[in-house]
Order: structure tokens, then C-alpha cells, then sequence
């Protein structure tokens, strides 16, 4: 198995706690500003991640999700 990783870059209101809680320091946020205004989380060093799911814990608005899928799927 394999996952996806994903944020929703316009549920994001970049607050920064993703980021913040990352263990692994995968997260930045973004210079450019999504469809409200702000500026996103993204994934700056995606290798990094170890799906540890924290981000996706303690975002407020539900705005990043890691799905199991099958081995090669593009994400
Ligand atoms: S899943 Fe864990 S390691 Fe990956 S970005 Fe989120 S908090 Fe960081
Ligand atoms: S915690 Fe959620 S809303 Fe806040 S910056 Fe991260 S993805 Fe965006």
C-alpha cells in the first residue's frame, strides 16, 4: 500500500499549526494566496513526511487528509 497526501488549499485559512506541529518539518506555508485570501500550508519537503497524520489532526478546518490507496497510484 501506498498513501496520498493532500491539502486543500482553499479550506485553508493558513494559520500555521500544521506547520507548526509537524515533527518532521515537512510544512511551509505558501507565498501565493489561495481563492480567500490566504496563504496556504503546503508540503515543502514531501520525503520527509512520515504520515504521522499530526497535520491532519490538528487543523481546524479539515483541510489535509492522507488516504491509503493501491501501490502506484497516482495521487
Ligand atoms: S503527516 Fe506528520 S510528518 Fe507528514 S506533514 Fe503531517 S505532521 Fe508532518
Ligand atoms: S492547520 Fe489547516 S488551516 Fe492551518 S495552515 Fe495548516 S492546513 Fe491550513
Amino acid at each position: 500500500m501506498s498513501y496520498c497526501y493532500s491539502i486543500e488549499i482553499d479550506r485553508c485559512k493558513g494559520c500555521g499549526l500544521c506547520v507548526a506541529v509537524c515533527p518532521k518539518k515537512v510544512l511551509e506555508i505558501s507565498n501565493e494566496v489561495n481563492i480567500k485570501g490566504y496563504f496556504p500550508a503546503y508540503q515543502a519537503r514531501p520525503d520527509d513526511c512520515i504520515r504521522c497524520a499530526i497535520c491532519c489532526t490538528m487543523c481546524p478546518d479539515v483541510a489535509i487528509s492522507i488516504t491509503e490507496v493501491a501501490e502506484d497510484t497516482e495521487c
